[in-house]
């Protein structure tokens, strides 16, 4: 195994990168998380879990999700202790974006 001084130098993004700037959530897995707040307990699982940080949270309050990013994997329903987040069929013609421009967080 190569010492990392031996390994090619990689790729430098100047300024660096941020996901604000651009929209991932376009080739999500065909499926997007549905939110039912009424059976939200609060607990920020979904938030801790989700490796996208689309979760939502306003002032410590779980809100929704940033389709802009989302990749439909379904884990923060999975780990979700109240079926509060459901997964839902994502629309046949193409993945739901957020109405926004990127950077702006949306709710559902
Ligand atoms: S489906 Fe995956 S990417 Fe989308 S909000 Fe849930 S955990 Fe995050
Ligand atoms: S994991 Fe479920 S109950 Fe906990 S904050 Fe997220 S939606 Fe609410």
């Amino acid at each position: 195994m190569k010492r990392y001084q031996e390994l090619p130098i990689g790729g430098v993004i100047p300024g660096g990168a941020t996901p604000h700037l651009v929209q991932t959530g376009g080739w999500r897995s065909g499926k997007k998380p549905s939110f039912n707040e009424k059976l939200c307990v609060n607990c920020l699982l979904c938030w801790a879990h989700c490796p996208e940080a689309t979760i939502v949270v306003e002032r410590l309050q779980m809100r929704g999700f940033s389709y802009d990013h989302c990749k439909g994997c379904g884990i923060c329903s999975q780990v979700c202790p109240t079926q509060a987040i459901t997964m839902v069929e994502e629309a046949k013609s193409k993945p739901t974006s957020s109405p926004a421009k990127a950077g702006e967080e949306v709710c559902v």
